[in-house]
């Protein structure tokens, strides 16, 4: 089996204002060097990006990646009220979501987009932090694996094996985001193995034995843990715990 290093990525979503954004970032550049236990992104709003990215700079920091919440899949131009993917490189940022619930199921994002935006994002040289999961209805049906598949089957069509290398899946069951309800992780790992398993029949079992799948849903301190423990969950996407340093710590400290 392929060595995984753990990875955690922080999706601050639309909270804090500029002065505690940039302290947090300021805060964890302090406390996340090259000693930590697995990769680490944060993904603040997009107005705070440059002063963040700015801040990282002047911390020192080499470790913690940036990463966008979204981006439109066209190069600069009219698309008001958008941001390209060279505009976020511009400004110091090398990761990016795609497929998150609340773009899905609030903004209504299609698996269509979800694709172009992977595919754009990896050509662009980007790498795609991609979030599937399931309704809580389609859970109680037993549709956890295929809607997961089916996810991917779309999210991920024409991307190429050498491209998943920058690829990592986050599993987020939508009744888990937000929430406090965790999936248990027995029931997590069971998701996680089905996850890897299709990736097995889309790409093969080197490529998705390479990639990371995170676990994200109301990950917290107390129980990252024994989430992350689990054989096939290689570290967290993280929501509300992500916007205090000491339990993001936590979970990062978890992530032996
Ligand atoms: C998320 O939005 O990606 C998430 C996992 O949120 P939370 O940790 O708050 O459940």
């Amino acid at each position: 089996m392929a060595s995984r290093k753990k990875y955690v990525g922080g999706n601050w979503k639309m909270n804090l204002n500029k002065a505690e954004a940039v302290a947090l970032a300021k805060d964890l550049a302090t406390k996340v060097d090259d000693a930590a236990p697995c990769e680490v992104a944060i993904c603040p709003p997009f107005v705070y990006l440059d002063a963040i990215s700015q801040a990282l700079c002047e911390a020192g920091n080499k470790t913690i990646k940036l990463g966008a919440q979204d981006f439109w899949t066209a190069g600069n131009g009219a698309y008001t009220g958008e941001i390209s993917l060279d505009m976020l490189k511009d400004v110091g940022v090398s990761v990016v979501l795609t497929g998150h619930s609340e773009r899905r199921h609030v903004i209504g994002e299609t698996d269509v987009l979800i694709n172009e935006k992977n595919l754009k994002a990896l050509e662009a040289g980007m790498e795609v932090i991609f979030c599937i999961g399931e309704k809580l209805e389609q859970r109680e049906a037993g549709q956890t694996d295929a809607i997961n598949a089916a996810q991917m089957s779309y999210g991920l069509a024409g991307v190429t094996a050498e491209q998943m290398k920058n690829v990592v899946v986050a599993y987020e069951p939508v009744w888990a985001i937000g929430t406090g309800k965790t999936a248990t992780p027995e029931d997590a790992q069971k998701a996680h193995k089905a996850i890897r398993e299709h990736l097995t029949s889309m790409f093969s079992k080197e490529v998705a034995d390479g990639v990371r799948i995170q676990y994200g849903g109301s990950m917290k301190p107390s129980n990252a843990g024994e989430l992350m423990g689990q054989a096939d969950i290689d570290g967290g996407l993280i929501g509300g715990a992500a916007l205090k340093a000491d339990d993001f710590m936590g979970i990062i400290n978890a992530a032996k």
